[in-house]
């Protein structure tokens, strides 16, 4: 069964309202996460009532450390996905099958909070270690949370995923009223969910093969053609990184448009985020770099004309490309 909430910040407050208010719920300390915007792992059981049970050490937590945790008020194992930090080195934490079977022993159910919530069709290009939604159901985990904006590619909103009886115990709780989602959200949600995978914006952006970025951004340049004074332009190989709290050290290989020769690429830079459309490229060494992975073809018009504009120490004004 599913509950869908407004963020997977609720997910989890919703969660441990629901299911831990005045009981333990057992956590390991390299994964008690602060979320963007200062969202706290400590601050939300407070908040929820529930209450952190610590264990392990910042990068060595063992299954024994979780068992010897557990006593009769202990009510749900959170294992928490690193999804913004990563802890690398002398580390070691028991994978979530080893957590299931040890919550099977002692009848407690496991919850996983994966925040990002990626999809399967990520693996040619995720880092190794990124958990996957379907992997975690099928794992076992009682629940599965997940955010619906971040590798989902949806609205703002938190999906929670698992078993019947305590996807009903959240949905029947008095928190559920303050934290459901509107009609458009749920509309927007079930868009997402309904378009093939590779339908959706974030995906291919992610996804989109390097030859395929080197191929438009040969065209982007061309169309672009030569610019006033001394701006010299180049088409390089650079990394990205997908940002919004995911991947946090995973550089993706991509290709960029590169301009040099202004008097200073932050005024550069500054004239373009000042103009309509506004456009936010990457400062790096005195170069003003241009990745179009996130580009739609149909702004590319748009964009051009920004450029020029800059390059003639002016703000650009092009009327908005009409969206879809
Ligand atoms: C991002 C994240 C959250 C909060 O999700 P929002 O949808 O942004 O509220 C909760 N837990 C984890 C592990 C996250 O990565």
């Amino acid at each position: 069964a599913a509950a869908i909430v407004n963020n997977c910040a609720a997910a989890t407050v919703l969660t441990l309202r629901a299911l831990a208010v005045g009981r333990e719920v057992i956590v390991s300390r390299g994964q008690l996460i602060e979320i963007g915007g200062g969202f706290r792992m400590p601050d939300i059981m407070a908040t929820s009532g529930a209450l952190l049970r610590e264990v392990g050490t910042t990068n060595i937590t063992r299954r024994a450390d979780y068992e010897r945790a557990i006593t009769p008020n202990t009510a749900l194992i959170l294992r928490v996905h690193t999804s913004n930090y990563r802890i690398r080195g002398h580390t070691s934490t028991p994978s979530l099958a080893e957590l299931i079977e040890l919550g099977r022993k002692h009848q407690i159910p496991v919850i996983d909070d994966l925040g990002s919530g990626a999809m399967e069709d990520f693996a040619p290009i995720a880092p190794a270690e990124e958990p996957g939604v379907l992997a975690s159901i099928a794992a076992g985990a009682c629940l599965t949370l997940f955010s619906a904006d971040k590798l989902l590619g949806g609205p703002q909103a938190g999906i929670i995923l698992g078993r019947r009886k305590l996807v009903e115990k959240c949905l029947s709780n008095d928190l559920m009223r303050a934290v459901r989602p509107d009609k458009f959200t749920l509309a927007a949600l079930q868009a997402t969910l309904e378009l093939d995978a590779e339908a959706i914006p974030v995906r291919q952006m992610l996804l989109v093969p390097p030859g395929e970025l080197r191929r438009r951004t040969d065209g982007f340049q061309e169309a672009l053609g030569v610019l006033p004074g001394a701006i010299t332009q180049s088409i390089e190989t650079d990394t990205t990184f997908a940002g919004g709290g995911s991947w946090p050290d995973h550089a993706i290989p991509t290709v960029v448009l590169v301009l040099r020769g202004m008097p200073s690429a932050e005024g550069f830079a500054s004239l373009l985020r000042l103009g309509s459309p506004p456009v936010i490229g990457r400062v790096h060494e005195n170069t003003w770099r241009l990745d179009l992975r996130t580009i739609r073809p149909a702004d590319e018009p748009a964009l051009i004309q920004a450029l020029i504009a800059a390059a003639h120490g002016t703000v650009a004004t092009v009327p908005p490309t009409p969206t879809r």
